[in-house]
């Protein structure tokens, strides 16, 4: 018997296994885990996108601002997928976390709060207000929880413009979340969008640093940091603090909005600019021993990355957290259901141990007016993987090689969270994820796709 039966029965209200209510218990526990094995969780959420404009009206072109005039498709009380998120999915979001008891330690939550909707449609002021509005729904919800936030790029007016030094809106932040941070967090918040903090454990005396890099200022659409080296000196000061939490035996997660490496999606496409991102994969192979995750978003999609050093062993794993946003980019024929999730870890070294991803089936929601969020899947069952160390993600990605590989069908299917069962991913959309999602850097990248190293 596992720690999650017993747990659950003995600790009605503390639980640490994925599925309560949705997913067998039985199968529900990982075969690694025992009574003696210790086992923390926290939550990450992503690109929440609120558009207060969403409203169910018989003019579909008029239901949100973010379809910017297109039809939406099924509006309906939870929202739709030309729309970013009514008010309504994110309480249904922060709602299922809270009720479904899970013990969380903390809560990470990557950036963009505003809708997608023309630079013009908003102002300074209103995207300060999205980003208001969301904390304080987090805070109404959570109010004596630790969370720990990065900006995104849609969290500044005009979008992806973050500047390098201090503005209203990194002061407005500043503000808006310091129940979470401390002083020095404030402080190089204030100044630069980023900061970094020891996460306050009560069970383990081994110190985690989460790092919470402001990566909008690498984003290629960023015009203010063109020709920069060293955008608000993060480089600087990232590699200090690595080499500092080094020095001191710290573990580091690292969180940030726009994630290094290859977009997955299309190819030779990274989402900062190239030097950038070349600085950042170096920094992070030099201090991968004490980097236990990185955790992103932007993306909207549910993917992986494994960071491999220069000899090509595994040395990182990165995660990209789905959206709570069902939006469809007009360059995708695809689009994503809302999707929350939980991670595990191991709290004597924080080494991640599992994932359990949750989501909302958009359409049945709406049909239903009921918002029944569910377990999407567990990593370690849905993958038959031991963890979620680099060795063993490195090993499932080499499964994903194999023509007709199951666990790359149901990888696709969660990239997607679940959006439609017809769309499938082979071939030359199979290499462009499979390059991506091992080569993380423009020289092994590039042979992964020109010539089909996989
Ligand atoms: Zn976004
Ligand atoms: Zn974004």
């Amino acid at each position: 018997m596992g720690i999650d039966c017993r747990w659950s029965s003995l600790l009605p209200i503390l639980l640490f296994h994925c599925g309560w209510h949705n997913y067998s218990p039985v199968s529900a526990v990982p075969r690694h885990r025992t009574l003696e094995g210790s086992v923390e969780q926290f939550w990450h959420v992503s690109d929440l996108h609120l558009d207060a404009t969403y409203h169910l009206v018989s003019d579909h072109t008029k239901v949100c601002a973010s379809s910017k005039g297109k039809n939406a498709s099924e509006p309906g009380i939870y929202g739709d997928f030309m729309c970013d998120s009514p008010h309504q999915l994110i309480l249904s979001a922060l709602n299922y976390m809270k009720q479904s008891q899970q013990r969380a330690s903390f809560m990470i939550w990557t950036g963009d709060s505003s809708p997608h909707v023309p630079v013009k449609e908003l102002s300074t002021e209103t995207v300060i207000n999205y980003i208001d509005n969301v904390t304080s729904t987090i805070l109404n919800f959570f109010p004596d929880f630790q969370v720990f936030p990065a900006l995104g790029n849609h969290d500044y007016w005009p979008q992806d413009q973050l500047p390098v030094s201090a503005n209203q809106i990194y002061a407005a932040v500043a503000k808006l979340w310091r129940p979470w941070l401390t002083d020095e967090a404030i402080s190089t918040l204030n100044k630069g969008g980023f900061y970094s903090q020891i996460y306050q454990s009560q069970t383990t005396q081994q110190p985690l640093r989460i790092i919470s890099l402001n990566t909008n200022l690498y984003y290629s659409p960023n015009q203010v940091t063109v020709n920069m080296t060293d955008p608000a000196n993060q480089f600087e000061w990232l590699e200090d603090t690595l080499e500092s939490s080094f020095q001191k035996n710290e573990k580091v997660y690292i969180i940030a909005h726009v994630p290094i490496g290859y977009l997955p999606y299309v190819r030779n496409v990274t989402a900062m600019r190239k030097c950038y991102n070349e600085r950042l994969v170096m920094l992070f192979r030099k201090y991968s021993s004490i980097i236990a995750g990185q955790f992103y978003g932007h993306i909207h999609r549910d993917s992986l990355m494994v960071l491999l050093d220069e000899k090509g062993i595994p040395v990182n794993s990165l995660f990209v957290a789905p959206a709570v946003t069902p939006i469809k980019n007009f360059l995708h024929v695809d689009s994503n259901n809302p999707g929350i999730r939980l991670y595990q870890y191991d709290p004597s070294d924080y080494s991640l141990k599992d994932l359990c991803q949750y989501f909302l089936n958009l359409t049945e929601a709406n049909i239903e007016k009921k918002p029944i969020w569910k377990l999407e899947y567990i990593m370690t069952n849905t993958y038959g993987i031991q963890n979620l160390q680099p060795e063993s993600l490195y090993g499932l990605v080499k499964k994903f090689k194999d023509s007709h590989s199951d666990q790359f069908k149901s990888y696709y299917k969660h990239y997607i969270v679940s959006y439609d069962s017809s769309y499938v991913c082979e071939e030359y959309c199979k290499t462009t994820q499979m390059c991506a999602i091992q080569y993380l850097d423009e020289a092994s990248y590039t042979d992964c796709i020109t010539g089909g190293v996989l």
